[in-house]
């Protein structure tokens, strides 16, 4: 997954395939199976004198529940765009890199080798919540099935007697 970016995106190529989770080692941390796997697009765009790569994601992942440790379904969906800054070209302000209708992007440094893993995976890590969570987590089988032997029911049991 490694292009010549800025004529990648000069020529407006485009490449897509499935992107295998587990060899994204930042990525495959915060996955409960990094066994899953993505659809990704990458197609080279230019506006106004610049070069840009549009970033598309699609499919779903497990995420691990920060309360419950359990599996939770993510549908990631990204679509973003990253500006290509030539070598020697001067860096753009923040809020200078929009390009394309105002829309805020990121500026990378363009190179005649560019591996695409690192920046979609980056991508992906943006899109992904800070602590994902249940809205109500399954409370766990092993707890439930020895309910009845925790010390809390036996302390009901007391009570009641
Ligand atoms: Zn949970």
């Amino acid at each position: 997954m490694v292009i010549d970016s800025l004529e990648f995106a000069q020529r407006h190529e485009i490449l897509s395939g499935r992107l295998q989770l587990g060899t994204l080692p930042r990525l495959a941390e915060v996955l409960f199976d990094d066994s899953d796997s993505l659809d990704y697009e990458v197609s080279g765009e230019t506006a106004g004198g610049k070069a840009f790569l549009a970033l598309k994601l699609e499919g779903p992942l497990r995420l691990i529940c920060q309360r419950c440790l359990g599996a939770l379904e993510f549908a990631l969906s990204v679509r973003s765009r990253v500006m290509l800054i030539e070598p020697g070209s001067p860096w753009p302000d923040d809020g200078q890199v929009g390009g394309l209708e105002d829309e805020a992007c990121d500026a990378i440094a363009a190179s005649r080798e560019l591996d695409l893993a690192p920046l979609l995976e980056e991508e992906i890590l943006l899109t992904l919540p800070i602590a994902p969570r249940h809205e109500r987590c399954e409370p766990p089988v092993a707890v439930a099935a020895s309910k009845e032997a925790s010390p809390f029911a036996q302390l009901a049991r007391l009570k009641h007697n």
